[in-house]
């Protein structure tokens, strides 16, 4: 029973585990953008395991994939030549701009951020690497010192040249209320005084998600990216983005974050979505930057072992056959604007905000004040687990709802989604 479980699980497992709403809930099935508790009660999975079943829970074609190959053959290490992961390779670089080609596969998001981080350094030659404030890349010791969101207490950790630059946040940040333009330019500013005061001169890297996600989905002001990466690379720096979870179509209008921003960078780093759920993660680079690892070894047991390959294979060939980039535009606006039209009858509605299916709601007690109302946050967060829809959690202030569900939802699921919401603002 559910009883058991969480017994079981507060004596064996680390205290440190998050776990969601008041009474937790048991997911004990999945099938694409359902979920099931033990008792059979179904729920409108909208966080899709923290953004990571991008395609379906269960996609027949993703377990299929899966299942054929650890019928074949289930691990092998880099130490062999395998087929699948080969190709895996090739097709990921297939789907990537400029000279984005070589990749190199590890199993978790931390991961690939603390190797685009390694590459950058003896790529450069530079050890300072900037981030975003606000920003979550991960929780390994490398990326720890990236991640910087306050609330997760920790106290300060190693974090030897890594510098923080001002979010470009336009809902809370000190530019938020000059032009898109003019804050970007502002916002950038930042980063170049930040080079030019507080490291040696030059620079390894700079990175950040596209749109901030644990952060609370925020989008910083067209062309914030290109002015930063502009001036981190005249000075000697490589531009890393971080679309672990904005990459794979979920900003509808492209397949990659970055490329809302109209910039190219020179790493990526992908996890999550990936695989759909397989312990999955990438970094692709350019091969001038590749060959810094060469001439060294670089080894990760289970990397790209073929049966997270052949399922991240069926990931990409099923985003593009069920054209789930359309759909993610398409029920992204209607989501959006569905949610801005409540924001008119809801005072409790502070911003809405994203891309395709990376959307934010960021709730406050007052709006010219922009008071937080993280528990208000928390108790509709409860009444829409009540009606059967789960959803995420985030923000600096615990008042950001995260709607980043599976790209196989439905104009019913939408409709449901902003039904509930409607009901919930309208009892709270
Ligand atoms: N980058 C981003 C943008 C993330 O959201 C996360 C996970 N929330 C990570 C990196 C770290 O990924 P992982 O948990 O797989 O290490």
């Amino acid at each position: 029973t559910i009883d058991e479980v969480s017994k079981i699980r507060t004596e064996y497992l680390s205290p440190a585990l998050l776990t969601y709403y008041k009474k937790p809930i048991m997911v004990v099935e999945g099938k694409m953008q359902y979920v099931w508790d033990e008792t059979g009660r179904r729920y409108l999975d909208l966080f899709g395991g923290i953004v990571t079943i991008s395609v379906g829970h269960c996609h027949p074609k993703v377990t299929k994939a899966a299942i054929d190959q650890l019928n074949k053959l289930n691990h092998t290490t880099t130490i062999y030549l395998n087929p699948v992961v080969a190709q895996f390779g090739k097709e990921l670089a297939e789907k990537m701009p400029g000279n984005l080609k070589v990749t190199y596969f590890v199993n978790s998001g931390s991961e690939a951020n603390d190797l685009a981080m390694l590459m950058a350094r003896l790529h450069t030659g530079h050890m300072d690497i900037l981030a975003l404030r606000n920003a979550y890349h991960g929780m390994s010791q490398g990326t720890h010192g990236l991640t910087a969101l306050h609330t997760w207490k920790y106290p300060q950790m190693p974090a030897i040249g890594i510098h923080h630059v001002l979010n470009p946040d336009m809902y809370r940040g000190p530019f938020a209320d000059e032009t898109p333009e003019r804050a970007s330019e502002r916002y950038a500013w930042d980063v170049k005084n930040l080079i030019e005061h507080s490291t040696s001169g030059g620079v390894a890297a700079f990175i950040a998600e596209t749109i901030q996600g644990v952060g609370g989905t925020n989008v910083p002001p067209p062309g914030y990216l290109k002015k930063v990466y502009e001036t981190v690379r005249s000075h000697g720096g490589v531009c890393i983005a971080d679309e672990v979870q904005t990459g794979f179509g979920r900003c509808g209008t492209h397949y990659w974050g970055f490329e809302t921003q109209g910039v190219i960078p020179d790493i990526i780093t992908m996890a999550k979505g990936i695989g759909n759920g397989a312990p999955l993660a990438a970094v692709t680079t350019t091969p001038e930057i590749a060959a810094s690892l060469k001439k060294r070894i670089h080894f990760n047991t289970y990397g790209g072992n073929p049966v997270s390959a052949a399922m991240g294979r069926a990931v990409l060939q099923v985003i593009d056959e069920e054209k789930l980039q359309e759909r993610c535009l398409h029920l992204g606006k209607k989501l959006k604007d569905g949610m801005i039209k409540l924001q008119e009858k809801h005072q409790i509605i502070g911003q809405v905000r994203g891309e395709g299916l990376m959307l934010g709601l960021e709730l406050v007690k007052d709006r010219a004040a922009k008071t937080p109302a993280p528990q208000e946050t928390a108790q509709v967060f409860e009444m829409l687990k009540d009606m059967g829809i789960l959803i995420g959690k985030g923000g600096l202030y615990g008042n950001v709802f995260r709607i980043k569900p599976p790209m196989c939802i439905s104009d019913e699921d939408a409709d449901f989604l902003l039904y509930g919401l409607d009901k919930c603002f309208s009892e709270l």
